[in-house]
């Protein structure tokens, strides 16, 4: 009798009860904007991003509506222009294309590699004869490519970096915090990142005149003298004349969410690990499955997994996937000719131009993903490594079971 798993990927955990209650506390007094406070009163929202540059040993830190916000923001700050090319990986989510293409700039998609981190020699091709004037760089998944190779790279063809922190905010490289490296550093708090309120984003740099430019751009009127992760005066005097308002503010009750979350982030993302942890382990040495490998200088925080099926033939993989969901198992792949929810990629961007990346296309093609939301157990990531790895056999073995043929008809 072949097991089932009944959990929900989608089902993230509970606000906790501090969080809750802070909230509510913001909700009782109404002052829900970041700049309406009482004599002396300290914004939620400030006191987020001064506990957040504390977090990740920044300087400055600037709390925003989104993680896409984030993205245009820091980009509109280092300058990008319509019509300027920007250098970002070819295996990422929408909002990062997205992001490019809202300033009317245009995304150069750099290929990725087995380990579905940005392929750094294509990145030194592209970073030397593309003309592009940043890389705007996606962590992916949480999985972070060798950064003082790509910094080397990038500081030598003179592009600025951009670090979309999505997937990697609590992770570092060689001790450094992830998002740290380049000029900036974005992150999303949306539902399925790792800090949750819903909506909404935060951006760290330790450069003053990038930073003043942020906050005069997320919507600061002339009140930035309320922020506090934030640089002097003298910063904002140079440009505020010059950048315009492009309002994306984060508001308090969100802040007030997202604090209680941030001091449980390292027992989080402990967590997620010890389910990944648990998954790997259950899939190692499956036939032809490929689990990513994770270099030594990489501190990750799985919050999803992946593994390859090098050369699968279509019909197989989407068999396995029809066999894994009839047991509770919900795999993403990102090889389907047509996206389906998040599993988009460079040919479905069709506003950017077309591009070659065979290396990316004979990858996605096998690459299969899913999401390890905190609810899990590690039990039930025990159970779930078993459902993938029988199913795996089984299809491997030419096995046919009365979905197959249901699935396979429509
Ligand atoms: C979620 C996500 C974003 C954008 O975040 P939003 O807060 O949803 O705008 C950017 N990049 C990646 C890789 C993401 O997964």
């Amino acid at each position: 009798m072949s097991e089932k798993f009944t959990g929900s990927f989608t089902q993230q955990e509970p606000i906790p009860d501090a969080g809750i209650e802070a909230a509510l506390r913001v909700l009782r007094h109404g002052r829900l904007h970041r700049y309406n406070t009482a004599a002396d009163e300290i914004s939620e929202t400030a006191a987020l991003e001064e506990e957040f540059a504390k977090y990740t040993g920044v300087k400055y830190c600037l709390a925003v509506a989104s993680g896409g916000y984030a993205l245009g923001c820091t980009m509109r700050a280092i300058g990008i222009v319509p019509g300027d090319k920007v250098l970002t990986n070819a295996f990422t989510l929408a909002p990062v294309p997205g992001a490019i293409a809202a300033l009317g700039a245009r995304p150069v998609f750099v290929e990725v590699t087995e380990d579905l981190t940005i392929d750094l020699d294509d990145l030194a091709r592209k970073a030397a004869d593309s003309g592009a004037r940043a890389l705007l760089l996606s962590h992916m998944r949480g999985h972070i490519c060798d950064m003082d190779r790509l910094m080397a790279i990038c500081n030598a063809a003179g592009l600025p970096v951009i670090e979309d922190c999505a997937h990697t905010m609590g992770a570092a490289w060689r001790g450094t915090p992830s998002g740290r490296h380049g000029v900036m550093g974005c992150y999303s708090t949306q539902t399925y990142k790792h800090l949750n309120s819903g909506e909404g984003g935060l951006l760290v740099s330790d450069d003053p005149d990038l930073m003043a430019r942020a906050i005069i751009l997320s919507g600061s009127y002339m009140l930035y003298g309320r922020h506090r992760a934030a640089p002097p005066p003298e910063a904002f005097e140079k440009i505020k004349y010059t950048t315009p308002n492009i309002s994306g503010r984060m508001d308090n009750l969100r802040a007030a969410i997202l604090r209680a979350q941030l001091s449980d982030l390292p027992t989080q993302c402990a967590r997620w690990n010890a389910l990944y942890r648990v998954l790997e382990h259950g899939l190692a040495e499956t036939p032809d499955l490929q689990l990513i490998s994770r270099p030594e200088a990489e501190a990750y925080v799985a919050s999803s997994f992946q593994f390859l099926l090098p050369d699968w033939p279509e019909p197989k993989i989407r068999t396995l996937l029809a066999r894994a969901a009839a047991r509770g198992v919900e795999l993403k792949w990102f090889g389907g000719a047509e996206p389906v929810g998040f599993t988009s990629r460079h040919d479905s961007w069709r506003y950017a131009d077309v591009q070659n990346l065979p290396q990316t296309d004979r990858i996605l093609a096998g690459l299969i993903d899913m999401r390890l939301p905190l609810t899990f157990s590690v039990e039930d990531a025990a159970l779930i490594a078993r459902i993938i790895r029988s199913q795996v056999s089984a299809v491997l073995q030419g096995e046919v079971e009365e979905t197959d043929i249901v699935l396979s008809a429509d």
